[in-house]
């Protein structure tokens, strides 16, 4: 039996089950599933569930069931190319044939002073459970600073100013507008939204130090009872430590096909892997069905290809709590509830699909 290994059960490592279970996997081939979770978690949702206004397990999916597949749970430490081996906390080595890596990213602090130490994040569920437990604890009147207004700070803000009025949110960005990767009328729309919905927004900011329950904004500080980072992301530490290049955000740079130019069974997926594109779910999920592809072939012996046409992404869409939205779909700006209602939909047929 040849064993393939799939490093996280994220939205890269789960459309390779997909696509792969039930009928698509040869006799000879198993899976083993790494994930330090025992589900799959919908992460577009952190930012509902660290502020209150989802609950845990609507970010959770089930993992499919299989004879071949053996999903593992533990913690991976090391990913030893070398002698095709990973490691887990407590448990024993596993050896790999082929090995995926779908690991996710974590924040980045851009060396900004006391931020790893002083302010929480939405980047795992473990922390948007922690993040959820701290602002949700706050009395009224409580002030929250959130770092980096690019999606996912722009919706836990909004989302969070929503359900709780009595909080002072406070809102910093270093652009002339939110959203900088976004068209300026759509981060206007989202600005005036904020005016509305009493969250303050700092532009032009740049954070140089976090204490406990202190930010500094260009050195002059500011007091807060909680600070939320969304200012930056990199790829998962252990794909930072492995050898081969990579990119400013520490993802590892990959052949057209998606493997390690210095290794063909070791393909990389989703945020671990460097792209043109912004990380997204959606991009994930490209890369995984172009994997699939080139595993399928080279199983059945056939010639693999030298390139994949360019993964189709259709959009992005934010949401602006549960009412209003925003997005660019197929080059288009769109605003309002039928931002919110499709970003809605978009949710509840994935899960439809995976669940
Ligand atoms: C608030 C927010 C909103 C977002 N909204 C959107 C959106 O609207 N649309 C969109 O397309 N994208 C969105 N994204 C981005 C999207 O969530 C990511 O790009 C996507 O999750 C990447 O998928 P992935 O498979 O690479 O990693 P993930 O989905 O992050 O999965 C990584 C998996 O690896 C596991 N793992 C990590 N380290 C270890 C370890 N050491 N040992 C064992 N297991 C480990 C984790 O438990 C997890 O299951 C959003 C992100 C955030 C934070």
């Amino acid at each position: 039996m040849k064993n393939l290994v799939i490093l996280g059960g994220g939205y890269g490592g789960m459309k390779i089950l997909n696509e792969l279970l039930p009928n698509h996997l040869p006799e000879d081939v198993t899976i083993t599933l790494v994930d330090r979770v025992p589900y799959h978690c919908l992460k577009t949702e952190y930012y509902a569930l660290a502020a209150g206004t989802i609950s845990d397990k609507e970010v959770r999916v089930a993992f499919p069931e299989h004879p071949r597949l053996n999903v593992k749970y533990g913690e991976v430490t090391g990913i030893d190319t070398m002698d095709r081996k990973i490691n887990i906390k407590d448990a024993e080595p596993l050896v790999y044939d082929d090995l995926i890596i779908g690991l996710g990213c974590e924040d980045k602090y851009h060396g900004v002073p006391g931020a790893d130490q002083f302010t929480y994040s939405i980047q795992s569920i473990e922390k948007a459970r922690h993040t959820y437990s701290v602002l949700n604890n706050l009395g009224p009147g409580s002030v929250v600073g959130i770092i980096g207004a690019g999606l996912s700070g722009v919706e836990l803000a909004s989302e969070l100013s929503e359900s709780r009025e009595d909080l002072n949110i406070k809102l910093f960005d270093r652009g002339k507008h939110i959203l900088s990767a976004f068209p300026e009328r759509l981060s206007k729309y989202v600005e005036n939204w904020f005016v509305r919905n009493n969250v303050e927004i700092i532009n032009n900011s740049n954070i140089t130090k976090v204490e406990e329950n202190r930010l500094y904004n260009h050195d002059e500080p500011i007091e807060c009872d909680v600070i939320v980072w969304t200012a930056g992301i990199q790829a998962n530490e252990l794909v930072r430590n492995m050898d081969g290049e990579k990119d400013r955000m520490g993802r590892l740079i990959v052949t057209p096909i998606h493997h390690l130019p210095a290794d063909e069974h070791v393909f990389i997926v989703g945020d671990c892997a460097s792209s043109p594109h912004a990380p997204s779910a959606q991009l994930a999920e490209g890369q995984a069905e172009q994997i699939v592809e080139v595993l399928k072939k080279r199983w059945n012996g056939d010639e693999l290809p030298a390139s994949f046409p360019p993964i189709k992404l259709k959009g992005i869409l934010g949401s602006l709590g549960k009412k209003q939205g925003f997005g660019m779909m197929a080059d288009r700006a769109i605003t309002g509830r039928v931002a919110r209602m499709l970003k809605s939909g978009i949710l509840w047929m994935y899960k439809f699909h995976n669940g």
